[in-house]
């Protein structure tokens, strides 16, 4: 490589070894991967709004003179400043200040300022502003739209951008290396759309950029998008070539088990079970996605492919991403798979001392033929002897890397174990095709007989007392019900308070019922027996943190409140109002918010009043919602593009398909060098 692909970063004033280090972090090593650290979104400080023009919502640069500076001693302590210009006036206000910043605020003062303009109590206002003083003499504007760079702690955006201008003028020197095939069909030249996207100019649309549709974005997208194809599939291939223990059909196991249960599979179930019990006989490892909605009976899918490897003398690994749904398939998998005298083990992050010690020694020994757990199955020390087939429940919440760590635990001559991923949340086809590039996939279209449609209702917050009314009618009747506490916070100590808060709240409001109240912070014995009491229809009305999300099973309960559902996915809702409706009643999910209920919110909820199709609605709360939020992979960086966006650049996908297979095809040498630039982690790929 040469060029401007080769200067190392340090070579940028103002790089020392220390920000070296934080940038090499960033996958930023050369002057180069600079450029490719694109903006984030962009403000607009290129010229002077006069007050009176200021809008509502927009971020602008203003500019004016002190007149009044108070401390004011309302609801809360704040500093207020009142800011005039020729044209009008605007209240500056802080609630976080100092003494000294009070100081600096005195009347006759000019200031520039730079905030979002709201609408307050004594009219336009801005919040913590930036600002600073001005002299008499002009100091000008910026030139350009000033760039928001993703950052963490380490870096500040004025650090980013300094650096950014350096590396702008190392490209006009000498254009980035072009690593898509030649064609001319490309949006906009490379080179011109980098020096764009860090400067744009004052005239640039900044609607069209915050859309991610300028064209110099999208000619990015779409090399980011070949990039990220050209990796996964990558990805596949290696794994392909390490091959993996070929597991022949067991049918006689399999007979067996089916016999067993008290229900035949659905068709879908049977074909799904037939495309995986074809590729775990095959020498290659599978790596296979089964989508099915909530209740579709994925479970059934994944037993039937358990005993396939067991039945060949192989180990399998279960792993959900909550303590509560591994709970769940231990139960249900203890249940079916004792009486054929399958040997299990349990391991969670609560598995400790002599007991974690022997459950790890019976997994090395391969004693264990059924391994249940949670992310606890992926520590260093855990070992299989004879690993054959991993199955992931809930993939959303797992990345790429973790899954395939997993696979690799077993005698390295055993090659890879097979895997197969469930996912309750239906994907939309774009998403897949872009996260999952490197799955087969199936999809389980069909509930079991006997289920009925929920009716979903929402009611605001007002009306609770009616709610709690609905709850004593359907309980008198002999039904069941969840109250469902919601909380955005991952945090199970305040989510059990909330459901605790509420608990107390409605065994107050309904004497005559038998409340029971389960969450995240109980022990596990205890969760057991309150699910149980339940079960047994010893309680009619169960409160709830979102565990019950997932695992809950009971065909009697037929009516479900959720509280504050504005705060949680769609898909999200969708699980849990699939714990209704699994009897032959009429159900009912009343979806109990808050107002005011923001536009978006109350579009939102609307959809899951007109739906009760998974992939519709997981179609709807990508659209509304964006993928990170839908995949939940904000955390486990799964799909982090740098700018590439679904759906935004979802029609960009085509095209990135067959550019990757041209670069197959054509010119494979370009494969490596456009991975490395765009994911900047080939050494991350190596390792798994
Ligand atoms: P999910 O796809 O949401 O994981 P589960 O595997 O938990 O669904 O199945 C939901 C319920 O449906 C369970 O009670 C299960 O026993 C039942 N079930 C699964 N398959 C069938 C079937 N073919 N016929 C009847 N009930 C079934
Ligand atoms: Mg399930």
């Amino acid at each position: 490589m040469h060029g401007i692909a080769s200067v190392p970063v340090r070579e940028l004033h103002g790089v020392g070894p220390a920000l070296a280090s934080k940038l090499a972090e960033y996958g930023v090593h050369r002057v180069e991967d600079v450029l490719f650290h694109l903006p984030l979104r962009y403000q607009d400080r290129t010229r002077l709004t006069p007050i009176a023009a200021a809008q509502e919502g927009a971020d602008v640069v203003i500019e004016g003179e002190v007149r009044a500076a108070d401390i004011v001693f309302g609801r809360r302590r704040s500093l207020v400043a009142r800011i005039q210009d020729g044209s009008g006036t605007l209240t500056l206000r802080f609630f976080h200040f100092s003494a000294a910043q009070k100081h600096n605020l005195q009347p006759g003062t000019r200031l520039r300022c730079f905030g979002q303009v709201r609408r307050g109590g004594s009219g336009m206002e801005m919040y913590h502003p930036e600002y600073r003083p001005v002299q008499d003499e002009e100091v000008p504007v910026s030139e350009t739209l000033t760039p928001i760079y993703p950052t963490t702690a380490g870096i500040g955006q004025s650090q980013w951008r300094k650096l950014c201008a350096q590396a702008l003028l190392h490209l006009q020197r000498e254009p980035v290396q072009e690593l898509l095939p030649p064609s001319a069909d490309y949006p906009y030249a490379l080179s011109r759309a980098l020096q764009f996207l860090h400067a744009p100019p004052p005239d640039a649309s900044l609607a069209l950029l915050r859309d991610g549709k300028h064209p110099a974005q999208l000619r990015l997208a779409l090399e980011e998008l070949v990039a990220h194809n050209l990796s996964l599939h990558r990805l596949r291939e290696r794994q392909q070539h390490e091959g993996a223990p070929r597991l022949p059909p067991d049918t006689n196991l399999l007979r067996a088990f089916l016999a067993s249960l008290p229900f035949a599979p659905t068709t879908a179930q049977a074909r799904v079970m037939g495309e995986i019990a074809a590729d775990l006989a095959k020498p290659v490892p599978m790596m296979r996605l089964v989508q099915g909605d909530v209740g579709s009976g994925k479970t059934l899918v994944a037993a039937g492919a358990a005993l396939q490897a067991v039945g060949n003398g192989f180990q399998v690994a279960i792993m959900a991403p909550t303590e509560i749904l591994a709970e769940q398939h231990w139960r249900t998998f203890s249940q079916w798979f004792e009486p054929l005298g399958i040997t299990m083990e349990w391991l969670s992050g609560r598995s400790k001392g002599n007991k974690r010690a022997s459950a790890l020694a019976r997994i090395a020994s391969g004693e264990a033929s059924l391994v249940i757990g949670t992310h606890a199955l992926f520590q260093a020390d855990v070992a299989f002897a004879r690993l054959g087939l991993v199955i992931v429940d809930e993939q959303h919440r797992f990345g790429v890397h973790q899954r395939l760590t997993l696979t690799q635990k077993t005698a390295p001559d055993l090659g890879r174990a097979h895997q197969l991923v469930m996912t309750a949340t239906p994907i939309p086809r774009t998403l897949a095709m872009a996260a999952y590039a490197d799955l087969d996939c199936s999809v389980i279209d069909e509930l079991p007989p006997g289920r009925t449609a929920v009716t979903t209702v929402l009611i605001d917050n007002s009306r609770r007392q009616d709610v709690v009314a609905r709850v004593a009618a359907a309980c008198s009747e002999g039904r069941q019900a969840y109250w469902v506490c919601t909380l955005i916070e991952e945090n199970d100590a305040l989510q059990a308070q909330a459901a605790e808060a509420t608990a107390a709240e409605l065994r107050l409001a309904l004497p005559q019922l038998a409340i029971g109240l389960i969450h995240g912070r109980l022990k596990p014995a205890e969760k057991e027996a309150v699910m149980s009491a339940f079960k047994r229809g010893e309680l009619a009305l169960l409160v709830a943190t979102t565990v019950i999300e997932v695992g809950v099973d009971v065909p009697n309960a037929s009516l479900m409140i959720v509280e504050n559902p504005e705060r949680l996915g769609l898909a999200q809702l969708h699980q849990l109002r699939g714990r209704v409706g699994r009897g032959a009643q009429a159900s009912h999910c009343v979806l109990l918010y808050q107002t005011p209920l923001s536009a978006n919110g109350r579009q939102r909820l609307g959809v899951l009043r007109e739906s009760t199709d998974g992939f519709y609605i997981a179609e709807k709360d990508l659209e509304l919602r964006g993928p990170g939020e839908v995949l939940g992979t904000r955390q486990t960086g799964l799909l982090e593009f740098r700018i590439a966006e679904l759906p935004t650049h979802e029609h960009l996908l085509d095209d990135a398909q067959v550019i990757a297979d041209t670069i197959r095809e054509s010119y494979p040498a370009l494969a490596e060098p456009l991975i490395q630039r765009w994911t900047g982690a080939g050494q991350q790929f190596a390792k798994v």
